[in-house]
């Protein structure tokens, strides 16, 4: 059997992960005990879920261990299989690790995936991913937008961001986005199609509030939000009556010591409106349904996604860190 190389977590990370807090092994790889599958890891989904993952603390998946490879979901190829209901070759999709190779066990998360079905097999990480489907039943059953509503869209140049954008401008919405820097704003109008970007990386709160203002002078009706912080709170300073915050996520807040927390809660008070957290796995029972919707609009030309993969386990910390500096153009992914 191969060697593995294996990307392992020794030390938690203390705010902002440093590569000292990883490093690489290569160990044998393990026989396989009946049921089995032996998963070579072609490419990881690189997600910001995973900087949760790697604190001691309370979530809905248990940390990873001390010394353990870091917990990414991956599509791969069955590279030995002692489960009849597997074949060497398949193709396959699974919580794994950024490891070259993962043993699957039965009953868990590992599935056959289609390569033929996609343009690349990649889009099972993005766009017929969590990331599509967070997008999608994140937008369309928690934030509830109707036709002629506006959305505000936070971490919008991103995975999730960009394709919750689009969906919004499908469902008749105008659609405002805020991105990090003016390239990542041009992409939100020009490839993106969102009404009014808005760069939040020269902007105070006070600016943020007056920006998003101006962007929506009738005010917002949803919220999709990815950062959280300051962005959070200025969005909420734009509330319209009976509005819907869909929490996705709080990225911003990921690496702080101290989170800076919500301090304008009170404007759903003021608004009667509601916020909602969010969880994707929550839909797994309604992910074909999602990814056929997905699929047409994408067969008629209706969106578009981007995919941003960066090659070598070596460089998996790099291509991890992008997900916090704003250095990925779409959906991050490692090609192992
Ligand atoms: P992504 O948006 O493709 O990448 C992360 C982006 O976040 C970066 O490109 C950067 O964009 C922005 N960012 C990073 N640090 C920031 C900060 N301090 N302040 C403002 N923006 C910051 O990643 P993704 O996979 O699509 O995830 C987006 C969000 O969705 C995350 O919060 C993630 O946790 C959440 N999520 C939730 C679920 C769920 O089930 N609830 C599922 C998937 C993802 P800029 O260059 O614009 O700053």
């Amino acid at each position: 059997m191969p060697d593995n190389r294996r990307f392992i977590l020794v030390r938690r990370p203390d705010g902002m992960p440093v590569a000292d807090d990883f490093r690489l092994e290569t160990v044998a790889t393990p026989a396989l005990a009946p049921g089995e599958v032996l998963v070579r890891n072609v490419y990881a989904s690189l997600d910001p879920a995973i900087r949760g993952w790697l604190d001691d603390a309370p979530s809905y998946m248990p940390p990873v261990p001390l010394g353990a490879p870091v917990r990414a979901t991956t599509v791969g190829t069955v590279a030995a299989s002692a489960n009849p209901a597997f074949a060497e070759g398949d193709w396959v999709l699974g919580l794994n690790a950024i490891e070259d190779y993962s043993v699957a066990v039965p009953g868990g998360f590992t599935q056959k995936i289609d390569a033929g079905a996609v343009p690349s097999v990649t889009n099972y990480l993005s766009v017929f991913g969590a990331v599509g489907l967070t997008a999608y039943f994140g937008l369309l059953e928690v934030g509830k937008p109707q036709p002629g509503e506006t959305v505000l869209v936070s971490g919008a140049a991103g995975a999730v961001g960009s394709l919750v954008g689009q969906i919004a401008r499908l469902k008749g919405c105008r659609v405002i986005g805020i991105a990090g820097g003016p390239a990542k704003c041009a992409r939100l109008v020009e490839r993106y199609g969102f009404d009014a970007a808005i760069d939040y990386r020269d902007k105070d709160e006070a600016a943020l509030i007056a920006a998003i203002g101006a962007a929506a002078p009738e005010g917002l009706d949803v919220i999709f939000e990815n950062v959280g912080g300051i962005i959070l709170d200025a969005a909420l300073m734009n509330l319209r009556d009976g509005a819907r915050v869909a929490l996705c996520g709080l990225i911003s807040e990921y690496n702080a010591p101290a989170p800076v927390g919500v301090r304008n809660l009170w404007q759903l008070i003021v608004h009667s409106a509601s916020i909602n957290g969010l969880l994707v796995r929550d839909f797994i029972p309604r992910f074909a349904e999602g990814a056929a919707v997905m699929a047409g609009w994408l067969a008629a030309g209706q969106l578009v996604f981007d995919e941003d993969i960066d090659a070598g386990i070596e460089n998996a910390f790099a291509a991890f860190m992008k997900l916090f500096s704003g250095g990925n153009d779409g959906k991050m992914i490692l090609q192992i």
